[in-house]
């Protein structure tokens, strides 16, 4: 779906320059479900907005479903991304005067009114929001908000979805319903990249990249092992800060359902 080579971005800042990318070589295959994880400024929205031909690399070749597109024009770039690419970001950005409905048609703008109404219902459905199309977003919680977010990513039936921190401004029992929504989409073959700092959120996808200075440091398949592991780690990261306080200890997390995956953070303190 995704071949990308030797991408390099570069933004001059006065006389110097940061290297956001440095040389990232990716390929993505379609129905894969892919994280991208790594510290603060390490490229990973510079990466995810390349791929998804919000902008272009300073060097290196891309191509989407075999055609070149490293030096495609605004519009074909935006054809592209109209037609093939749905985008989830961290604060939703959606459109406060309006309604969860009218936000969801926005992708559709090319579309004959009545029908973009049926598709937007449909796509609100499909993440269990239909009864809150009337409302605005500063009716609806974090969560709501970002199933609308989905909803709009879903209107044009993409192949590729690309989200950027998706269940950074959301609690972690909410995480997990977006979680949940991103797993259903995959398992109906929609491609999936998920940007994230939450490694509870990362193992939760099937394949592991890892980014530093503008460059992928590891690149690793994730199995059930793999994540039972990460879920050890937590506990045991838990029942450190708990041992620290001397306080009783949490729960195993051999016990958790399998939905908690991702759902565990370090206890706030008593
Ligand atoms: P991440 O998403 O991993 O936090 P980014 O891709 O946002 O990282 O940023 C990578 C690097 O590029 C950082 O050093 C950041 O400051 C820089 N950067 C990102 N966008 C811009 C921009 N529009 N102008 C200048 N520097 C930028
Ligand atoms: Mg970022």
């Amino acid at each position: 779906m995704i071949e990308a080579a030797q991408l390099r971005k570069e933004y001059r800042m006065g006389q110097s320059v940061v290297h956001a990318l440095d040389g990232v070589d990716l390929r993505i295959e379609s129905g894969e479900f892919l994280s991208i994880t790594g510290p603060s400024g390490s490229g990973k929205s510079t990466l995810m907005h390349i791929l998804g031909c919000l902008d272009r690399p300073t060097a290196g070749s891309l191509r989407f479903e075999g055609q070149v597109i490293s030096a495609l024009g605004d519009k074909q770039l935006a054809r592209i991304r109209n037609r093939h690419i749905g985008f989830v970001f961290q604060t939703f950005n959606l459109i406060q005067r309006t309604t969860a409905l009218e936000n969801v048609c926005v992708p559709l703008v090319y579309t004959r009114r009545s029908f973009a109404r049926a598709t937007a219902r449909a796509a609100l459905e499909r993440v269990g929001l239909a009864h809150r199309a009337k409302h605005k977003p500063s009716e609806m919680s974090g969560g709501e908000c970002q199933r609308v977010a989905i909803a709009r990513a879903l209107v044009n039936r993409p192949t590729l979805i690309l989200a950027d921190e998706p269940t950074g401004n959301l609690d972690t029992r909410t995480g997990e319903q977006i979680m949940q929504i991103f797993r259903d989409l995959h398992a109906e073959g929609i491609t999936i990249l998920l940007v994230t700092h939450e490694l509870n959120v990362a193992v939760q996808a099937h394949r592991m990249i890892q980014m530093r200075d503008g460059r992928i440091l590891e690149d690793t398949a994730v199995d059930e092992a793999h994540r039972a592991e990460i879920r050890t780690l937590t506990y045991d990261a838990h029942q450190r800060v708990f041992e620290a306080r001397g306080a009783s200890k949490p729960a195993p997390a051999k016990a958790a359902p399998e939905s908690a995956i991702g759902g565990r953070k370090e206890p706030r303190p008593a």
